[in-house]
């Protein structure tokens, strides 16, 4: 069994993220994608490295979320699994760089249930090949969320996933998409009971993993974004979600997380930070965090091994 997620209590207005893959009714529906801004915006978007007025340092105000629907009715109980999600996500973060970096701010939270409207609001109406149900923006710090009935048992998930990435990217500016969307996949994922969160395991993610093998940590870590949202995607996506819950899920990688996280946050205002060298202090270095992962894979989702590195793009 993989340990509880539980994490303090956040002491502050409604929280934000969680997470978790709601497969409903025995339906397998395909992640689909999110398409998050260009890293320059994100990086103009940094604290200190802009005047976002939406994530200032110096905001008094405590940290907010509001949910709003549109064309939809919500069930009762969604507003407070984002709360409880949300408030686990910044008790982590506050762990990762401690009261004084934490952003405090408001994120609006934006369910659409209306196809053609969301399209409208993403800004490609006539979109033939579109694939979005979840994006988000920095400038007016808000995730809009699809939610039409087919992707209904996804929008949590989703809404865990883009608040995920408007939280990365406040505080990091950009990042590499290993960490970036292994964040957000991680988030997505958890499971919301009561007022607790914890780790779920995703289905398809691992179905994947069995099928296809992880990529390696230094193929996964040297990706560009461009070259992460080619084609066949979903094993990259499965392979950042594997690896950063390996990471909190052990104490080594834990400790080599929280210092991957205080290198991003020291080089936020830089587009393509090199967080490499960090990971390689994990104790025996990058070899036996790639081993340390395998081992995990196999104990606890029965993932056998990592791929070679000539498959993994
Ligand atoms: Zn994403």
């Amino acid at each position: 069994m993989l340990p509880s997620t539980k994490q303090p209590t956040f002491a502050t207005a409604a929280g934000v993220l969680g997470l978790m893959a709601l497969l409903g009714g025995g339906t397998l529906l395909m992640h689909l994608r999110d398409k998050p801004p260009d890293p320059k915006v994100l990086a103009l978007a940094a604290p200190h490295c802009s005047d976002s007025t939406a994530t200032s340092p110096a905001a008094t105000e405590p940290f907010s979320i509001a949910v709003q629907a549109e064309s939809a009715t919500l069930p009762e109980d969604l507003e407070h699994k984002i709360a409880v999600g949300a408030e686990a996500a910044y008790a982590q973060w506050r762990e990762w760089l401690g009261d004084d970096a934490l952003l405090h701010s408001r994120i609006n939270i934006r369910f659409v249930g209306d196809d053609q409207q969301f399209r409208q609001i993403y800004g490609k109406p006539n979109a033939d090949d579109w694939t979005t149900t979840g994006f988000y923006r920095m400038r007016s710090n808000e995730a809009l969320i699809l939610y039409t009935p087919e992707y209904q048992p996804l929008a949590l998930g989703n809404a865990f996933h883009e608040i995920s990435h408007l939280v990365t990217a406040a505080h990091l500016g950009a990042t590499p998409p290993w960490l970036n969307e292994g964040l957000a996949e991680y988030y997505e994922t958890l499971d919301v009971v009561d007022d607790d969160v914890r780790f779920a395991k995703n289905p398809l993610h691992i179905q994947l993993l069995r099928r296809r093998g992880a990529l390696s940590v230094d193929a996964m870590t040297t990706l560009s974004r461009k070259e992460w949202m080619q084609e066949d995607a979903q094993r990259r996506y499965a392979s950042a979600w594997s690896f950063i819950s390996f990471m909190l899920h052990s104490e080594d990688g834990r400790r080599t997380l929280q210092r991957v996280v205080q290198q991003a946050y020291s080089q936020r205002c830089a587009a393509r930070p090199d967080l490499r060298k960090t990971l390689a202090d994990y104790p025996g270095g990058l070899q036996a965090l790639e081993s340390d992962w395998v081992a995990w894979l196999r104990d606890n989702l029965r993932v056998e091994a990592t791929a070679p590195i000539d498959q993994a793009l």
